[in-house]
């Protein structure tokens, strides 16, 4: 039987960058599936970089790391996290990419000597990615990067103005992101941004079919009317995005407003309602007053630039609702513990108050590591619930090895090249590597748990697959000395060689991993490690000297609701026991 043909959904966006393009593509995937299609996404990001892998955080937020080792732009995060579908290297290009390509078929000669130009090679490699990334599926959303009107965007656009003759015109369908924005001072909305966007976009040859118009506040219909009048859509395929509370509101609120069904009228779709309980029941929770709050201080180099945490704090959030509680993330700059006490500093970023737990995420570079230090090691000595990922893991081990494990000057090669006590050190086999961000281990590994661990308790089974994105590693050469110093490595490759997974003993929550479990959560199935660490979070809270009234209002609350009381030991262990 001949499969059904691919439909094809573009995403384009006007007026001003960061109106939530990526968010709205996930959305409709999101909204898709629960439709019973079979949906994937592709990003196309017009920069010249072959990937975001060596980009600035500060510049370019998140690298999101896909199961396959690609390391791509934060948008795959949102779509992770809306959809089921799994992302890998082919659901992210750059034009840096397409050209990397044409250039070298140009070099081995594939054109024959013919002239290569933007148009039909470019977009022909443009279009042959999009397709490769569509293959098998019913649906492929296609997210183009930038703004219309961005001089490096136009060979994307020039491409998926094609495909729509290419694959026809009943399996393509354009929607176009705008902002409606409102001036304070006439009181009004104004429409005009959207009208020249759309004018815009129409002068490259692509008609959007949908609107979504973004705003701060609801749009009422004559607006929407006007819109439809100037801009040549369908009354019913202006569809208005307002501001939300929690992004996770954002598929019931497009879905009120008719876009899947105009998506699916569109493209010719018979599907079934869409199956939105799940989005529904997280939207209520995200935005339940009554939850108890916990404070988890994130203590990183790249404070400033809370982008570059993304996956990290979505995750935080998933096991908020998992929780039912609020999480509130206080970044602490790693660099200002240094010239100060580790309590005093987080107390001063979270308003005098201590926090219910410590997390130090992923990073690079010496800079702040001294401060991660100390931070690890007061979450260590005053049993504050600490969760250590990646650069975190590294900063624990080199804490437990110099205070208990009597290596004094213990460090990792990456801060002090020189050192004979890097208990964090280089892989022999990655040390050959040259190329800028080949050297890293990326995706997806293989990690057996111990029997007996917290983090086999946690998750459930005995082997796990978890992201990584990191150069260096826990050394061989200590692993005896600081197990008998009573670190447990957890976790590790199946073949023991690597550390990936370490905890203590004696501590409520005390875990760190070598891996990037954040990539891995999403708010229909939190990851059980964030999940047991919130929970833990939680219990610290509830038992905080003083609080006695706030465990018993929370007590009465869940019993309210038939679900058990949390203590501190069975906060920990449900947590761990599905959603
Ligand atoms: N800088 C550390 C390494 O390369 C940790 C990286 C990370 O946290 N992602 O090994």
């Amino acid at each position: 039987m001949e499969s059904r043909p691919t439909k094809y959904i573009f995403i384009t966006g006007g007026v001003v960058s960061s109106i939530g393009k990526g968010l709205t593509t996930a959305c409709i995937g999101a909204l898709l599936e629960a439709r019973g299609l079979k949906a994937t996404a592709v990003k196309l990001d017009p920069y010249i970089n072959v990937d975001p892998g060596t980009m600035s955080p500060f510049q370019h937020g998140e690298v999101f790391v896909t199961d396959d080792g690609g390391e791509t732009d934060l948008d795959l995060g949102h779509y992770e996290r809306f959809m089921g579908t799994r992302m890998s290297k082919l659901n992210n290009f750059t034009s840096g990419k397409v050209y990397e390509t044409v250039i070298a078929n140009e070099r081995r000669g594939d054109y024959l000597g013919g002239t290569v130009q933007v148009i039909p090679h470019i977009t022909d490699e443009i279009k042959r990615r999009i397709k490769l990334a569509a293959e098998g599926f019913d649906i492929c959303l296609v997210e183009v990067g930038g703004t219309v009107g961005d001089i490096e965007s136009l060979p994307f656009l020039e491409a998926i103005r094609q495909m729509r003759a290419d694959v026809g015109a009943q399996n393509t369908v354009y929607v176009h992101v705008t902002l409606v924005p409102h001036i304070a001072t006439a009181h009004e909305f104004k429409t005009k941004p959207t009208q020249h966007s759309i004018k815009e976009i129409t002068g490259y040859g692509i008609v959007p079919s949908i609107i979504i118009c973004r705003s701060e506040k609801p749009l009422d219909e004559k607006l929407k009317n006007k819109i439809s009048l100037f801009c040549n859509v369908s009354q019913n395929c202006v569809i208005n995005a307002p501001d939300v509370k929690t992004i996770y509101e954002l598929p019931m609120v497009l879905h009120t407003e008719g876009l899947d069904q105009r998506i699916a009228e569109l493209l010719n779709i018979w599907t079934g309602a869409p199956k939105l309980d799940a989005w529904s029941r997280i939207a209520t929770s995200l935005t339940d007053k009554n939850r108890e709050t916990v404070t988890i201080a994130m203590v990183g180099k790249y404070v400033d630039l809370t982008e570059s945490y993304k996956s990290l704090s979505e995750a935080l959030i998933h096991s908020g609702v998992a929780n039912n509680c609020k999480i509130k993330i206080v970044y602490v700059d790693s660099e200002a513990i240094e010239s100060n006490d580790a309590e005093q500093t987080i107390r001063a970023a979270n308003n005098g108050a201590m926090v219910d737990a410590i997390l130090i995420p992923g990073g690079f570079g010496v800079r702040g590591s001294e401060g991660k230090i100390a931070a690890a090691r007061y979450a260590r000595e005053k049993k504050v619930p600490f969760f250590g990922i990646c650069l975190g893991l590294q900063i624990a081990t080199i804490e437990y090895a110099r205070n208990i494990g009597g290596i004094t000057d213990a460090t990792s090669r990456e801060f002090t090249p020189e050192s004979s006590c890097a208990v964090i050190d280089i892989m022999e086999s990655q040390k050959s590597v040259e190329q800028k961000g080949g050297s890293m281990r990326l995706g997806a590994y293989p990690c057996a748990l111990k029997d007996g661990s917290k983090a086999r308790e946690i998750y459930g089974k005995a082997l796990i697959s978890e992201r990584h994105r990191h150069r260096f590693e826990v050394n061989n050469e200590f692993r005896a000395k600081l197990e008998a110093a009573g670190l447990i490595f957890s976790g590790t490759s199946p073949d023991d060689t690597l550390a990936e997974m370490i905890e203590l003993r004696d501590h409520p929550w005390f875990i760190g991993v070598q891996f990037h479990p954040e990539f891995q959560s999403n708010p229909r199935t939190p990851h059980p490690l964030f999940k047991s660490f919130v929970a833990a979070a939680l219990a610290s809270r509830l038992s905080d000297e003083g609080l006695t009234k706030k465990v018993e209002k929370h007590t009465s609350t869940q019993k309210a609701k038939g679900t058990a009381p949390l203590s501190s030991d069975k906060a920990a262990t449900e947590a761990t026991t599905g959603n």
